[in-house]
């Protein structure tokens, strides 16, 4: 049988830009969960964040600081993806003292839940195999999952979104075929593109 795939773009670099410390501990337990720091409910609603550097301006894809399973678009991206943006939440980024800058970027979250890609391989701690369970998985306050494994990354066909595009627990966008081909053409800077196995988990 054919092999079936999804397609993964997410930022390739290792820069981010600070978030403001300030403003965001103010928005502990309001906006941000008090535990493990990520957004809560990301699904109904991606924040506004105030940065403390400008997001270079030609890169494509970016994170910010603390808050980096939070995806970073250029207004370019999203502007080709079009209608197809429609599945994502966008906030605005707003550089600190410089509030009336020109937005070249936006912050993003999916409004489905955020699909953990899976790796072949266990994580490793201390150089032994890590097992994943619920506990290890999951944030006790705001259900956040984590990711642990390694490898060669794929996802089980009963966890493919029933949405043209959806969000990783890498910042990054997760796509079917449809989105894959409105991008031919393009060119993205700051993007890695991959290839996700889909697997029958029964087999
Ligand atoms: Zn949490």
């Amino acid at each position: 049988m054919m092999k079936k795939y999804l397609w993964h773009m997410y930022y390739s670099g290792m820069d981010t830009v600070d978030i403001n410390d300030q403003w965001f501990s103010e928005r502990i337990g309001a906006i941000f969960c008090p535990e493990c720091q990520g957004v809560m409910h990301p699904e109904k609603k991606c924040p506004d964040f105030i940065v403390e550097q400008r997001i270079p301006k030609n890169i494509d894809m970016f994170f910010m600081s603390m808050c980096n399973h939070v995806g970073v678009m250029s207004l370019k991206f999203k502007n080709i993806l079009g209608e197809f943006s429609g599945n994502l939440n966008f906030g605005k980024i707003h550089v600190f003292n410089k509030m009336h800058d020109e937005v070249t970027h936006f912050a993003y979250t999916g409004k489905t839940p955020q699909v953990m890609i899976r790796g072949a391989l266990p994580a490793l701690m201390d150089g032994l195999p890590v097992l994943d369970s619920d506990e290890r998985r999951y944030c006790n306050v705001c259900g956040r999952k984590f990711h642990f494994e390694r490898g060669a990354r794929f996802i089980y066909d009963d966890e493919i979104p029933e949405v043209n595009i959806s969000w990783t627990q890498f910042a990054g966008i997760l796509f079917n075929s449809n989105v894959y081909d409105l991008l031919q053409g393009y060119k993205f800077r700051g993007i890695r593109l991959e290839k996700i196995e889909i697997k029958n988990r029964l087999s």
